[in-house]
């Protein structure tokens, strides 16, 4: 094949410039009668273990897309997480392309661009669960996906040549405490349409059984409040709507205002109250104002469970916080995981809250379930596959142990065509099944040198 060529109208190519090898930076193209859609654009984020310095942000090479805009019909953003949307309003005016994801998401596009001084894209198209867009020769239906943020969507791309089916993150979750719990009947239907491609998150595939429930936080969390009589501080992920709302919901019931410390976290929270997504009961308290009230009356969600530099618990850390001084008697919750490469920074974050005489709580050192992923699970996977039923498996979101361990799940599922490649190569879909190795130049730019480019 003349690898220079575009793709006809019997090629259904899929291109990964990013997340395919990697967890983070998800940048996807779709390939069909010379137009290209692109799935996600995503950065990489990853905290510094030098004292002081600022978190590393990477941007996807895209050098291809620059060259092939004039053929690129859409950018569909399947949910509000930075790995998935970050690079896009850095990158959107060299594009000009339009944008479209669920209000939710777009609503977070926007604001965290504002946040940091930047232009949001000019050309953004709302879309709702259920909905069908069209863009030149793909058709998609937005479908809703239960993971760790509101209004994700897994997209169902039909073409002439053939339907791919993009799980975008995901995880079967029975109890996802906002939006609907997961249809397996809606599913099964896109597997009876028939699904040429299933490009699938892999981040959990090395681990067995089903990934826990968002719901399955609940108990540990309320016998922590039960016990605890000064402050409680919650350091989560910003995007984890739902984790927000149970965790404050559980604070009205044992009569503690909730504060919020740290610019994103105020950002998402915005962006979920705009929404609905927010419990009326909850009794919000401005930041300026939480260091005066009772300890025992007091929720804090705090940015910086990465150990992120200048954040509100690195601060809360080292004394330094403007609002609130941490004592004796307040304890730190870590609902949240450790983004691998970030281990030393966040063990740090522990020792210097514990010096300041806070109990510190997280996964590690705790039985109660604090956190739970968003991502798939052997089974979740294997249940997948089995509502899917694909032709081929092209396994995604993570490094090559993860896509082995997807790959392999999908093989003992019956599925014999199984696509593993990473960023750059060109996985061809139809009208056969093959992979080209290294078809595209791809790379990553940290922050600084692709703003001095660009
Ligand atoms: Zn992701
Ligand atoms: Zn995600």
């Amino acid at each position: 094949m003349d690898i220079n060529r575009n793709p006809g109208i019997h090629d259904l190519w899929f291109l990964p410039l990013g997340g395919c090898g990697e967890i983070g930076m998800n940048l996807n193209l779709i390939g069909h009668n010379s137009e290209w859609l692109m799935v996600d654009c995503g950065i990489n984020i990853t905290s510094s273990a030098l004292p002081g310095a600022q978190p590393l942000i990477e941007i996807p090479y895209t050098d291809f897309v620059d060259k092939q805009k004039s053929g690129l019909q859409g950018i569909l953003i399947t949910h509000a997480h930075e790995d998935h949307f970050g690079a896009l309003s850095l990158l959107w005016r060299r594009w000009q392309c339009p944008v479209f994801g669920t209000a939710f998401t777009l609503s977070v596009i926007r604001r965290k661009a504002l946040m940091r001084g930047l232009a949001p894209p000019d050309l953004m198209v709302e879309t709702k669960f259920g909905d069908k867009t069209q863009h030149g020769s793909f058709s998609v239906t937005w479908h809703p996906m239960t993971h760790s943020t509101p209004e994700n969507c897994a997209l169902e791309i039909t073409t002439s040549a053939g339907t791919i089916f993009h799980s975008s993150d995901w995880k079967v979750d029975k109890s996802p405490q906002i939006g609907k719990s997961f249809r397996p009947k809606r599913f099964a239907s896109i597997g009876e349409r028939g699904v040429d491609a299933f490009i699938c998150d892999s981040t959990n595939a090395q681990d067995t059984g089903f990934s826990a429930s968002e719901g399955d936080i609940v108990p540990g969390v309320k016998r922590i409040f039960a016990n605890e009589m000064g402050r409680i501080i919650v350091g989560c992920f910003s995007s984890n709507i739902a984790r927000i709302n149970t965790i404050a919901k559980i604070a009205v019931n044992s009569g503690r205002f909730v504060g919020l410390l740290g610019r994103s976290l105020s950002v998402m929270v915005e962006c979920a109250k705009e929404r609905g997504f927010l419990d009326s009961s909850i009794n919000w308290v401005d930041a300026e104002h939480i260091g005066y009230l009772p300890k025992n009356e007091v929720l804090i969600f705090a940015t910086g469970s990465q150990g992120e530099h200048g954040a509100a618990l690195s601060k809360l850390a080292t004394d330094s916080h403007r609002s609130v001084s941490l004592d004796t008697g307040d304890v730190v919750i870590f609902s949240s995981s450790v983004i691998p490469g970030n281990e030393f920074v966040v063990k740090s974050l522990f020792r210097k809250l514990e010096e300041l005489g806070a109990k510190v709580l997280h996964p590690g050192n705790t039985d109660e379930t604090l956190h739970v992923s968003g991502h798939p699970c052997e089974n979740d996977l294997r249940q997948m596959y089995e509502l899917i039923k694909p032709k081929i498996v092209i396994p995604v979101h993570g490094e090559k142990g993860h896509l082995d361990a997807n790959a392999n799940i999908a093989q003992s599922c019956g599925i014999s065509d199984v696509l593993k490649g990473t960023n750059g190569d060109l996985f061809c879909i139809r009208p056969k099944p093959a992979i080209i190795r290294r078809f595209i130049k791809i790379g990553r730019l940290p922050l600084p040198e692709f703003r001095k480019n660009s």
